[in-house]
């Protein structure tokens, strides 16, 4: 690798990252628990023990932080969080991550502030803990690790969840996990499992799901964040309006077109998508108040990440807002 040289460098805006992953210990203890259930689970003596134990490492984070350069991370509990456990025992594990992480975002104001678990699965209980969250705990939203047993927020089940985050105007932040069980058989082999193509394709069905379902006609000022550049969505846009608009696979069901709700609800982040190419196509086809910059720590490398954003020719402006001016506005920092 090159030498570091932008990292460093001086400037007037700080660098927050806003896909950025923690566990505790007790949701580890709990998915070694669990044991095999088809599910690729985080354990502190699993094959992706480094991982684990980076996620629980806040010296290692906030020692990786300042070398990398960058300010401020926003914490999110890990795939597939709480949402593999029975909704009863979700909900606990999720009270008590939340009290966990905002602990040390109440001792580290400027270095991290953090979205709250919950259990889908369990929605007045979830909805409840969002209140909870966000004006006892201060978190910044809630995350989900999309599906749940296969369960999107498209289904009414899980409208209590959105309407408590609506009426905070906090956002959503829909996390990639694996896919559900039916389409597991789909998404084997190297180039296509996991952050290959399963995730963008599964969190992108999720959003499009939620878009088609009118869920955004229901809840207009929800607002809803996805990782890695839109996972897709902006490069498929002019194509999904098509076939919506000309009815192809049934009437439409929502007011506006699904690119009218990605310009109006839907957030971006770059989640270690160091590529110039789709970053200028996101900026272009939503506008530079939608893309904001994630580093996705611990699962991608964090200063060839920020380095490769500092090197991309981006217009006066764009930089700042990208790395500062839309976190501070989506996530009320
Ligand atoms: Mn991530």
């Amino acid at each position: 690798m090159t030498p570091s040289t932008e990292v460093g460098r001086p400037r007037d805006y700080r660098r927050i990252a806003c896909e950025e992953g923690f566990a505790t210990a007790e949701l580890l203890a709990a998915n070694a628990r669990l044991g095999d259930i088809g599910v690729p689970l985080l354990t502190l003596d699993g094959p992706a023990k480094h991982l684990a134990r980076a996620l629980l490492d806040t010296d290692a984070r906030l020692a990786a932080m300042d070398r990398d350069g960058v300010d401020m991370q926003l914490l999110m509990v890990s795939a597939p969080g709480v949402q593999v456990f029975p909704p009863a025992e979700a909900s606990a594990l999720a009270r008590s991550i939340n009290d966990e992480v905002s602990d040390l975002c109440r001792r580290m104001p400027d270095r991290f502030a953090a979205l709250a678990a919950v259990a889908p699965h369990d929605p007045r209980a979830a909805a409840a803990e969002i209140e909870r969250a966000v004006t006892r705990l201060g978190l910044r939203g809630a995350v989900v690790n999309s599906h749940t047993d296969g369960v999107y927020l498209d289904d009414e089940a899980s409208f209590p969840l959105l309407e408590a985050l609506e009426a905070l105007r906090v956002p959503l932040y829909i996390h990639p996990r694996d896919a559900p069980a039916p389409m597991r058989p789909f998404f084997q082999g190297p180039a296509v499992a996991g952050a290959s193509w399963e995730y963008a394709v599964e969190v992108g069905t999720h959003l499009l799901r939620m878009i088609g379902a009118g869920v955004f006609d229901r809840f207009p000022r929800l607002t809803v964040v996805v990782g890695h550049m839109g996972e897709g969505l902006p490069f498929w846009l002019p194509r999904i309006d098509n076939r919506y608009q000309a009815s192809v696979h049934g009437a439409r069901t929502a007011e506006l077109l699904p690119s009218e709700y990605l310009r109006r609800q839907v957030f971006v982040t770059t989640s270690g998508m160091n590529y110039e190419a789709p970053l200028r196509l996101t900026l272009d086809v939503l506008g530079r108040d939608r893309v904001l910059y994630a580093s996705d720590y611990p699962f991608e490398e964090q200063g060839p990440a920020v380095e490769a954003v500092e090197r991309m020719s981006l217009e006066a402006g764009e930089r700042r807002a990208i790395f500062e001016t839309n976190a501070v506005r989506v996530f009320g920092l």
